[in-house]
């Protein structure tokens, strides 16, 4: 069924159509600037219960009260409590002890572990070793690889990523693309289910789609979690990663040969290996309770105030860390800055216009997203309005800087009836809309919309293009697998030297139309046939 398609605005009426409002717009100068300031080393990293994260908490709400958004609730600021917790690298340590010998891989170069409890300070564990291939319990599609093995009280190695798709069954796991059964979180999560004791994930650069040097970065300094609830289960005691050399190693020291078992673990009826390697490991950390903040601010609706678009973007990164080359302030310019910037630039347009767009869009820079999509997690577990009165959530993770493109990718405009929106606007603008640059890697699960999405809320996330304007064929490309090698969550995410805001307008200008319109519309967009998240969209509007 065709959605009735809502004109907030006539396109071909931007300047002088009287009683229309114009296009809102953006300037690529409120876009330097904000990115300029907040990328800045004054703001060190923006890390979560440090200076920096408060000074961008402060800019970020004294823009809001500047353009009159609205606080909600009498504050600009939503608490996201956490607990914090920092590994001591030099009592940690990993022993496999096999039949054939013993291996330790040397900490922070072949091994991460964290306390799967934040607030544990010690964890000293020894156990069995079990190869659990994936790590997966999908009954959907009879797939599980904890059948007939049981991992209580024991560690688990598991394989990064899903399997991949057999001949047989091109579409298994989402064929190339990654379902959530391959994140890392994911794979936490099940061993805490298992009551498995240890959860060690192997990584491969290729199915986890970063290098060793991201987990290192990620996993090895101050972790964080929002306290646990009573409702979830008790996480393993010892969780971490060991690369693919430490696994090799590891597995070894019992004869077993690693791609031997990953190729099993790949195929139907994989069972579990029960390794007779014994592990012990140990770590003694630090912990704190830490308060970070999502920044809100809400453009009241005109008409129907009470039902909500948002719009959201992180910005914190990981603040002060290990130095590399001598520069120890995670800037994270592209991530995140540039998204922050974006919609403090759009709130600034939408706040401008008169009258108000129909319904009301909530503007929420979230705080905590490097440390687990935290920020965007307290929310759905406490929104501010309700979300079976939120209309559609929008996101942006790392915005233009590159120049203007001609396509851009929309992740979740080919899973809800938002793409009717989406593709009605890219096609109006000359942009065309490109699938996901690369499936494997479970982009869609890794930025703030998917908290909302799994809650229920149809939700998109807007990744600008990668085919630029005036450059050579496969520029963007490379651009881009050059952007993930050297500086992806590394110091030397900073403002480049060739970096323009043309394609960051250009990317607010889609937005704006689509927000807008959905402003102006008073339907309410679902999930289509067939998506995991429409049951819980369809439970919470009925109870409306
Ligand atoms: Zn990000």
């Amino acid at each position: 069924m065709r959605l009735t398609w809502p004109v907030a605005f006539p396109a071909l009426c931007a300047v002088g159509c009287a009683g229309e409002a114009a296009t809102p717009t953006i300037s690529a100068d409120e876009f330097a600037t904000h990115l300029e300031v907040l990328a800045s080393d004054a703001y060190l990293g923006r890390g979560p219960g440090h200076p920096g994260g408060d000074m961008a908490v402060e800019y970020i709400r004294a823009r809001f009260e500047e353009y009159g958004l609205e606080a909600v609730g009498g504050s600009y600021l939503q608490a996201v409590p956490m607990v914090g917790n920092t590994p001591d690298a030099s009592s940690a340590s990993l022993v496999f002890e096999g039949t054939r010998g013993t291996t330790a891989p040397t900490y922070l170069d072949g091994v991460v572990l964290n306390p799967g409890d934040r607030e544990a300070t010690a964890v000293d564990a020894s156990a069995e070793l079990v190869f659990v291939g994936y790590g997966i319990d999908a009954p959907e599609v009879g797939w599980n690889d904890f059948a007939g093995v049981d991992v209580r009280g024991k560690y688990i190695m598991i394989l990064v990523n899903d399997p991949p798709a057999p001949p047989e069954e091109p579409s298994l796991f989402g064929g190339i693309a990654m379902t959530y059964y391959g994140r890392w979180t994911y794979k936490y999560e099940e061993a805490a289910r298992q009551g498995a004791l240890g959860a060690l994930i192997v990584h491969e650069t290729e199915p986890a789609g970063y290098p060793w040097s991201v987990v290192r970065t990620g996993f090895a300094g101050e972790q964080f979690a929002l306290p646990l609830s009573a409702a979830q289960p008790r996480p393993a005691g010892l969780i971490g990663w060991v690369s693919l050399y430490a696994a090799r190693a590891a597995l070894a020291t019992a004869g077993l040969d690693y791609d031997v078992l990953k190729a099993q673990a790949a195929r139907r009826g994989f069972t579990a290996v029960e390794t007779g390697i014994t592990v012990s490991g140990s770590v003694v950390a630090a912990t704190r309770r830490v308060d970070t903040q999502n920044v809100v601010g809400l453009v009241r609706g005109s008409e129907r105030p009470d039902e909500y678009i948002l719009l959201t973007s992180h910005y914190d990164h990981f603040g002060v860390g290990a130095p590399v080359d001598g520069d120890s302030i995670y800037n994270g310019a592209y991530d995140n800055a540039s998204g922050t910037a974006l919609i403090l630039a759009m709130a600034r347009a939408l706040s401008d216009l008169d009258p108000p767009p129909a319904r009301s869009v909530l503007v929420i820079a979230t705080g905590a997203e490097e440390r687990g999509l935290l920020g965007a997690e307290r929310y759905v577990q406490a929104p501010l309005v309700p979300l079976a009165q939120t209309v559609a959530e929008i996101n942006f993770d790392e915005a233009n800087v590159w120049g203007e493109t001609t396509d851009v990718t929309v992740f979740g405009e080919e899973r809800t009836e938002l793409g009717v929106y989406v593709r009605e606007r890219a096609a109006e603008l000359g942009l065309t809309i490109m699938p996901d640059p690369n499936p494997p890697v479970g982009t869609y699960f890794r930025s703030d919309h998917f908290p909302f999405a799994r809650a229920g809320v149809p939700s998109l996330y807007i990744v600008h293009g990668w085919d630029f304007v005036g450059r050579p064929s496969g520029w963007g490309d490379s651009t881009r697998t050059a952007y993930t090698a050297n500086d992806y969550h590394q110091p030397s995410d900073e403002i480049g030297p060739d970096w323009n805001y043309t394609g960051a307008v250009q990317e607010a200008d889609l937005a704006l139309r689509i927000i807008l319109d959905l402003a102006a519309t008073d339907t309410w967009p679902n999930w289509l046939e067939g998506q995991e998240f429409k049951a819980a969209r369809d439970a919470m509007r009925e109870s409306r």
